[in-house]
């Protein structure tokens, strides 16, 4: 595979490169893009950032400062080399509910800019591509495959409650599942350890004329191509646009200061337990289903979600088996079982021996059943509401190859408040209602949801897709506005989060892409 590819590091790479397609960042977006495309359009490149594995000069590339909320660290919570992000995903797929291409003006939701139907065929597509069955995001089907009892679904239980799925998907690793594809295929260039680092625009701004490209050995080269393709994950397209500034200070389809915007995540908060009665059906417990390749939550339907005023809410069932301590001590125990003595290991086993009825649960649970816990912690999960002050920026500091770093404002806006604490209520009050359960509740106020947000590693918007410029920054084929021949691919298209994992919708939008590139022969 390495013979074939083009590392820009240590191979002659010349001042300028020339082709018709220019993919920028070879992730899961950029890798789809360029399968479909370099089949049937001629010369096609690739240009990657990284090798094909992890270093640390690259990937400080990806450095930046957290300025608002508790945040993942932004240098690790994306990957900077050959297969991007892709190289850790966990696989958990689902496309988008009809409610997610929908506006909803009340809680200041634009709609996407089509419906579910147009993107129907391209998610069948991505879905195959990552081995998933289609008919399994059916809970029903799904279940009864794996021999579960579907008539302990919720669904017809209660009005507005329904359970949603993902699958999970093993196909995650890019970069081994299509390194040798690519590495064959005869109209594509890949490039290794090339950065690009600004995109230049005629005089007109209508035209990209060329992207500055940069090795970390100090090689600078100029790429010009018919169509460019940025597919660099969401804060590093947005980077590159609004560092793009010599002709518009603001950066390259910013005019309405869109670009940077909207920077959304999925976003769990933990806080309630619930003591389960024999009722409670134990699909939803987290860990039982996850270990046979699935993942059942309570959720919502659209109507319910409508009444009630609120983004996409789902909730997850953690169990908790033992005390706390037990499962660790376990753990040695189990590990030290074929070593010579440990005098220690008598208080890990005093540890099991206090609480023998939770280490037999712990077992139980790890032999694939799923024994009544001792109580659920639930976990609310909510699809982050678009809101312009949560952003990308420019910051002072300059990374190696002298570009600004990206930091990230990331803000929560009341709608998201209100969705966690609506949310766990309905739950609540549903499941106490159909005597699944009791709670001890733990009150979602503003400031708790501000300490306890978790982000999902799900980086969304930032150059959202609208039908019109005033509205965002690429159109619904993920042209930038007013640039004829530069698109964008990958989650920071999305107008709204949804309630699904980004890939999977992210595959879908580069085949719809690959298509309209091939149909409007852009590449020629
Ligand atoms: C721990 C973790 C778990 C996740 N789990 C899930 C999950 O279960 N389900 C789900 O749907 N999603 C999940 N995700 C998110 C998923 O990984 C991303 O949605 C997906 O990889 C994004 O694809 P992409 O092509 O847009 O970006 P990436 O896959 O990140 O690819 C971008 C590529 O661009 C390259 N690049 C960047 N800048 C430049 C530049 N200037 N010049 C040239 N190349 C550049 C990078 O090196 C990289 O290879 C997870 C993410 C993390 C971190």
């Amino acid at each position: 595979m390495t013979n074939t590819f083009i590392d820009a590091k240590t191979d002659l790479v010349g001042e300028s490169i020339n082709a018709s397609v220019c993919i920028i960042g070879a992730g899961a977006a950029g890798i789809t893009l360029a399968r479909e495309l370099a089949p049937s359009v001629a010369d096609v490149v690739l240009v990657e950032s990284g090798g094909l594995s992890l270093d640390g000069p690259t990937q400080a590339l990806y450095s930046g400062q957290n300025l608002g909320l508790k945040y993942h660290d932004l240098l690790s919570s994306r990957l900077r080399y050959f297969g991007g992000t892709t190289n850790h995903w966990g696989g958990y797929c689902r496309y988008n509910d009809p409610i997610d291409y929908r506006g909803r003006p009340k809680l200041d939701v634009p709609r996407w800019p089509f419906d579910e139907t147009v993107l129907a065929p391209f998610i069948t597509r991505a879905a195959a591509q990552l081995g998933l069955e289609f008919a399994y995001f059916d809970p029903a089907t799904r279940l009864s495959k794996l021999g579960e009892d579907t008539d302990a679904l919720i669904d017809d239980a209660s009005t507005g409650l329904m359970t949603k799925i993902f699958q999970i998907s093993s196909k995650t690793r890019f970069a081994k599942i299509y390194g040798n594809e690519l590495a064959r295929l005869h109209n594509l260039r890949t490039y290794l350890n090339l950065s690009v680092t600004d995109i230049q625009l005629s005089e007109s701004g209508r035209n990209v004329t060329a992207v500055t490209a940069r090795t970390l050995t100090g090689k600078t080269v100029k790429i010009t191509a018919n169509t460019f393709v940025l597919a660099c994950h969401a804060i590093e397209n947005a980077r590159l646009l609004l560092a793009s500034n010599s002709q518009s200070p603001t950066g390259i389809g910013n005019r309405y200061d869109h670009v940077g915007r909207y920077f959304m995540d999925h976003v769990h908060v933990s806080g309630t337990k619930m003591i389960p009665s024999s009722s409670f059906p134990s699909l939803y417990n987290f860990y039982y289903l996850q270990s046979l390749g699935v993942n059942a939550n309570i959720s919502f339907t659209d109507p319910a979600l409508q009444e009630m005023g609120i983004l996409q809410y789902y909730c997850r069932f953690l169990p908790v088996y033992a005390d706390e301590g037990v499962k660790p001590a376990m753990r040695r125990l189990q590990g030290k079982l074929w070593e010579p003595f440990d005098p220690e290991s008598l208080d890990d086993l005093a540890m099991v021996l206090s609480d023998l009825p939770g280490a037999t649960r712990l077992a139980r649970s790890a032999a694939g059943g799923a024994p009544k816990p001792q109580y659920f912690n639930l976990q609310h999960r909510i699809e982050q509401a678009p809101n312009p002050e949560s952003r990308i920026l420019l910051s002072a500091k300059r990374d190696a190859l002298g570009n600004r770093q990206a930091d990230l404002m990331w803000r929560l806006n009341d709608v998201d408040y209100r969705t966690f604490r609506l949310g766990q209520q309905k739950i609540v009050a549903e499941l106490s209602a159909l005597g699944l359960g009791r709670f001890m509740v733990e009150e979602l106020h503003d400031d708790y949801i501000d300490e306890h947000a978790i982000g999902h590693y799900h980086h969304i918007g930032t150059t959202r897709m609208a039908a019109r410029a005033e509205d965002g920054v690429v159109d619904p084929n993920c042209r930038v506005f007013n640039v004829d021949n530069l698109y964008v691919a990958g989650s920071s298209t999305f107008p709204t989060a949804g309630y699904s994992g980004p890939t999977m919708m992210i595959i879908a939008l580069a085949l719809r892409l690959a298509d309209h590139l091939k149909q409007s022969k852009a590449g020629n």
